[in-house]
């Protein structure tokens, strides 16, 4: 049986051209990018290569680009290194309720240090307004930290118009564009951002590399202390392969981005279409304000939908609950009880996120077998109730 893949939102198959960029470091220059002789040379020219490249997708500068091991480590970065630059002027943050965890468990961490955070609460389709921004900037705000497009509803927040209200305000700006890079385009100087974290495996890039644009005048703390590479803000020694991966799939996304944005979006609204048509299920996130391969749906009274994901496994198709993180989890996911789903609803997430490499005949076999699917497993839902009563 065939594998349609369309979890794209929780990782991407690398490229051909990432794969091709990477393999030479491997085992040709595979040298130190410390080191003085030849191979470790060209290990450094390849990865200030990538550097540049990546910065160039993202309107940066190379000096603005450090690397990371992914967007976990960009966004805590983030966090802890902007509080840190500005612990002179305030303790006051300001996120949203939808953050990924590895923006909402750094914030926690500095709760626990005596920091204030505001958490936005989005309206139901998942977007902060520059207003409720602005209401909730305080003279001692020195953070925002809002996240460029959701992981689970694929909602994409106006970043632009909210970054300008924290400038104003002179107030760090962060956001985490690891869903959004590769996919919409970006450009730090158009946004305004001082931070912006990248994750290289959502764009078809590998796992385990990531980067942080950090605004030139900014200064955060170093985050990983050691040898001294990444000018000494990230210690350790450099993943070449992964940044030459990297730079070499958001190259490629970029320069595909016109078509590749047409051509997903309109797999995407046939999907949400033939989708809509199963009775109670509902979409949830933007209807326009959206990822271009995103679509999301709640199933009412369909709880604990990693029963239907097993039922569309075994169907030969890979699709989410929600985020990656809370796949294995029983907790409702905390994006959509912010939207205003309640608990048991939210358990009845189902996401499709497709990529390039998606056919339109793909999803015509989604389309063709998911009412059956969810039928079958609203019905395996009622029988187990009946027999829990039966028992009782
Ligand atoms: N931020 C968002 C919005 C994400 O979706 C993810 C991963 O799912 C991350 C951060 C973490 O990125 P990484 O898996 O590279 O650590």
């Amino acid at each position: 049986m065939r594998t349609i893949y369309a979890d794209n939102a929780a990782t991407t198959a690398v490229s051909e051209k990432a794969l091709a960029a990477m393999l030479p470091h491997f085992r040709e220059s595979f040298g130190n990018p410390s080191a003085l002789y030849d191979c470790g040379q060209e290990a450094k020219k390849a990865l200030e290569a990538s550097r540049r490249a990546i910065a160039g997708c993202i309107g940066a500068l190379g000096t603005e680009i450090y690397f990371t091991s992914g967007g976990t480590e960009s966004d805590n970065w983030a966090i802890f290194g902007a509080c840190h630059a500005r612990r002179e002027r305030g303790r006051h943050i300001i996120s949203t309720e939808i953050e990924h965890s590895a923006v909402l468990r750094p914030l926690d961490k500095m709760r626990d240090r005596g920091y204030e955070v505001t958490l936005l609460k989005p309206d139901k389709n998942g977007l902060v307004t520059p207003g409720q921004l602005e209401d909730a900037i305080r003279s001692d705000t020195i953070l925002v930290s809002i996240m460029t497009a959701n992981n689970v509803v694929g909602t994409v927040m106006p970043i632009r118009e909210l970054c300008e209200t924290a400038r104003r305000r002179r107030v760090i700006f962060h956001t985490d564009a690891v869903q959004a890079a590769g996919h919409i385009p970006i450009n730090v100087r158009e946004l305004g951002v001082d931070l912006l974290s990248l994750s290289a495996h959502k764009f078809h890039g590998p796992k385990g590399v990531g980067a942080l644009f950090v605004r030139l005048a900014l200064k955060p703390e170093p985050y990983i202390v050691g040898g001294g590479q990444e000018k000494g803000y990230r210690s350790g020694t450099e993943n070449v392969p992964g940044a030459a991966g990297m730079a070499a799939a958001l190259l490629e996304r970029a320069e595909n981005m016109r078509a590749e944005t047409e051509r997903l979006a309109a797999m995407r609204d046939r999907l949400i279409e033939n989708t809509l048509k199963i009775p109670g299920v509902y979409l949830t996130g933007s209807p326009d304000k959206r990822l271009p391969g995103h679509a999301s749906f709640v199933i009412e009274g369909g709880r604990d939908s990693a029963h239907l994901i097993n039922m569309l496994n075994e169907e030969g198709i890979c699709a989410s609950s929600g985020s990656a993180c809370s796949a294995s989890s029983k907790e409702a996911p905390h994006v959509l009880t912010a939207l205003g789903c309640d608990e048991n609803t939210a358990r009845g997430a189902l996401r499709i996120s497709l990529s390039p490499y998606n056919t339109e005949e793909e999803i015509e076999i989604i389309g063709e077998k998911l009412p059956r699917l969810i039928g079958q497993f609203r019905s395996r839902r009622e029988q187990k109730i009946l027999r829990a009563s039966a028992r009782r």
